[in-house]
Parts: structure tokens; sequence; C-alpha cells
């Protein structure tokens, strides 16, 4: 088995929608980071599991310096986004959305 792991780093704004008191329902920037972790039995043609460049092109290029909640179709947390992403790249089993170095949030498909 064959693994790859690209670091994405997205500026963007959210705001939660959340039952409870909270300044992240403020709209406020985080300079995330974003890891994807793909695997592949074999390889493809070229010798990857996937290039690098169209994870980039998947997520960084469509959130980079964007307003999530009008990107995003569901309530921006570092979790929807870690399945968002997962489900956007082809191979991805894994996701880990960093929104500063205390809160991480991880997704990982069975
Ligand atoms: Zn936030």
């Amino acid at each position: 088995m064959y693994i790859v792991k690209k670091q994405l780093e997205i500026a963007g704004c959210h705001r939660l929608d959340l039952p409870y008191n909270s300044p992240c329902t403020n709209v406020h920037g985080h300079n995330w980071k974003i890891t994807v972790h793909c695997k592949a039995d074999t390889l493809n043609e070229q010798g990857m599991v996937i290039d690098f460049k169209h994870i980039k092109e998947a997520v960084h290029d469509y959130l980079d310096h964007g307003n999530f909640n009008e990107l995003l179709p569901f309530n921006p947390t570092a979790e929807n986004i870690a399945k968002w992403v997962c489900d956007k790249v082809p191979g991805c089993f894994r996701v880990d959305v960093e929104e500063s170095t205390a809160n991480i949030a991880t997704y990982i498909r069975d």
C-alpha cells in the first residue's frame, strides 16, 4: 500500500450556527492547516497515488480566502470540513483540520 500526505494552509472566515453562547457564532478567521491522507494499492500510470497538485486544486483553490459559510452547504465546523475534504479527494481516507495548534478535528473513512 502507498500513502501520500498533502498539507495545505488555507486562510478563510466562517461563523458557526450554535444553540448556545459562543464567540464562534461571530464571523472570524482562521489559517486552517488541513492535512489530506490518500492511499492506493497500486500506483497510477505516472507512478503516483494522486498528484499533490490535484489535491491542492480540489481543496485549497476552492476555499482559500473564502467565506466558508458561502462556499460550503453545511455548518462549517472543523469536523464537517474534514468530511467534505475527504469526499472531494479520490483515494482519501483521512483528513486532519487544524484551526489552531490546540483545536484539531480528524475524519477517518472506515
Ligand atoms: Zn472558527
